[in-house]
């Protein structure tokens, strides 16, 4: 029987995975944690909302059918000549292969800001963060100094956004448990484009900042980090900001090894697909989500988990007419559009063609959630959150 591996188990890879099971095809996934993580809701784990570890998902929960193998391992090279996967515990043959490893965050090469901010990107990443910003807040509780009251996030896309949001909500909570007074918390979001959520119509942007700022979150657009050091922050005027605390949202690259694999990158260095989410290098290798780069109306899709999830989807059927002989389908992405929340009880944004904001944009967002886990564990897993008040709704 022919070898399918499917590498990480993301957005992309757990409803490939899942595909495989709906038609009893047994395939192998390799994951370098246990469990999926719901990376949408991290900025909920890392401000403050719920425990952190209810943010995963085991994946022996998801997949406890044997038709699907679950291996833990970090993948760390592939070889698509050889056909074989390298992980840190075994190498990995596949007849077929679909990779769908996702992304890390992108520093776009500004002095200091790797080893100085603290991205937001995983489930260890928002435990960091937020036990990063308790101690900091504890720590002004023994000197007084306001810097480990001041949060610098850096870009105001979806996660800057909803991570700011968060942050409202949280640290004033935060402080009335540490007996500090909160008035002189500051959290900056700085941007180097002139608007805030870029991808939303202009006046659903504008109600956003109103709201956000209104909350006390200040943002600082058009303003281009240009250095970071230690607790510093420089921009491109010279100007300097300390913070205890500063998380960088500001962007994303795909996966390295891709491009150590000596796949065709585009500059974000995801790897170029055909129609059919085709390597365009290999026949083998189906690539999806984050770390594919497709081209649609002229441009790379973004990095969304709403693609990640259809491109999984339609790799993994893909992968399946190539077993049966079948032919090949193209792919064709469903853009719904964007919802951010700003906290836990506001969002805003636009979805098949609604534009909301306030308490109904943040039921919307809600529901979504459902869906996904309705999609990838049913009612129980739906059920299981809601238990773990993950869900509004
Ligand atoms: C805070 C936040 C909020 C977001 N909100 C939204 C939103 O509202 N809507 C939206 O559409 N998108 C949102 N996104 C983007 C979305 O999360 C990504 O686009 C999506 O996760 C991409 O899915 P993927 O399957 O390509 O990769 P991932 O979901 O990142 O999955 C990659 C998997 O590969 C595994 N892996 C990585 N390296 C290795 C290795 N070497 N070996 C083995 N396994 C490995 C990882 O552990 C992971 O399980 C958000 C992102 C963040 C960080």
């Amino acid at each position: 029987m022919e070898k399918i591996i499917i590498a990480g188990a993301g957005y992309a890879g757990v409803i490939a995975a899942r595909e495989m099971l709906k038609y009893d095809q047994p395939a192998t996934l390799i994951n370098a944690e246990p469990y999926h993580q719901l990376t949408t809701w991290l900025h909920e784990a890392a401000g403050g909302r719920n425990q952190v570890d209810d943010y995963k998902i085991d994946l022996r929960d998801l997949f406890p059918d044997p038709i699907i193998q679950l291996v833990v391992d970090e993948i760390t090279g592939i070889d698509w000549k050889k056909r074989q996967l390298t992980g840190s515990h075994g190498v990995y043959p596949y007849d077929y292969a679909l990779i769908a490893l996702g992304s890390t965050p992108e520093y776009f090469n500004i002095e200091g800001l790797y080893a100085h901010s603290l991205p937001l990107k995983s489930l260890e990443s928002a435990r960091v963060i937020r036990r990063h910003i308790e101690r900091e807040f504890m720590r002004y509780g023994e000197d007084h100094d306001e810097i480990h009251l001041r949060v610098i996030v850096g870009g105001a896309g979806l996660t800057g956004v909803e991570f700011v949001g968060e942050l409202a909500e949280w640290l004033p909570d935060l402080c009335h448990s540490l007996k500090i007074e909160d008035s002189k918390v500051e959290i900056i979001c700085v941007e180097a484009m002139p608007d805030i959520l870029p991808m939303l119509p202009n006046h659903l942007r504008d109600w956003a900042q109103h709201e956000l700022e209104a909350a006390g979150v200040q943002f600082m657009t058009s303003s281009k980090i240009v250095r970071v050091e230690k607790q510093t922050l420089e921009l491109a005027g010279g100007e300097k900001i300390n913070a205890g605390t500063i998380v960088w949202t500001g962007g994303v690259r795909a996966h390295p090894l891709l491009g150590d694999a000596g796949f065709t990158c585009d500059r974000k260095g995801r790897a170029k697909v055909k129609e059919t989410l085709k390597s365009v290098d290999d026949d083998r290798v189906w690539i999806a989500g984050d770390c594919a780069s497709y081209d649609w109306a002229g441009k790379p899709l973004p990095p969304t988990a709403q693609l990640a999830t259809q491109m999984g989807k339609q790799a993994a059927l893909n992968i399946l007419h190539t077993l049966q002989k079948e032919e090949q389908h193209s792919f064709t992405p469903k853009i719904y559009g964007t919802l951010a929340s700003l906290g836990p009880s506001r969002g805003v944004g636009a979805m098949v063609g609604i534009r909301t904001s306030g308490r109904f944009a943040s039921l919307f967002k809600e529901l979504t959630k459902v869906k996904y886990l309705m999609q990838i564990g049913g009612v129980r897993m739906v059920n299981r959150k809601r238990r773990a008040h993950l869900l509004q709704v």
